[in-house]
């Protein structure tokens, strides 16, 4: 299982969320995977297994948990346990309905700094 990368791919995967149905570049989107003991938080994307993606965002987060979204899309049953789990990760999320990545160039603007030492 060693799973290397190759090389550096400046081409963005594009992913769903499968909440809201946006599609988005992968690396916007958090991916939850299948695993043995239930459905995981996967930050680094890379964990084997069946994935789903979904916003950073609480709202696309409990539309999924509410429903039976997730097991759906993942195709498993999720436990209680497991639910109130990503339940808890959804509460370290911002409430914010969408998440603004500053563009390189405002922070060029915004980073200007007084070197008067
Ligand atoms: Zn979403």
């Amino acid at each position: 299982m060693n799973q290397q990368r190759k090389g550096r791919v400046k081409h963005v995967p594009q992913r769903t969320c499968i909440a809201c149905r946006q599609v988005a570049g992968k690396r916007a989107l958090i991916r939850l995977v299948r695993t043995e003991r239930g459905v995981a938080v996967d930050p680094t994307g890379k964990h084997a297994g069946r994935g789903a993606y979904l916003h950073p965002e609480r709202a696309c987060w409990e539309m999924v948990l509410k429903g039976n979204r997730l097991e759906q899309a993942l195709r498993v049953k999720l436990s209680g346990e497991n639910r109130q789990e990503l339940l808890a990760f959804v509460h370290t999320l911002p409430e914010a309905e969408v998440i603004r990545t500053p563009k390189p160039d405002d922070q060029e603007a915004a980073a200007f700094v007084d070197g008067s030492a």
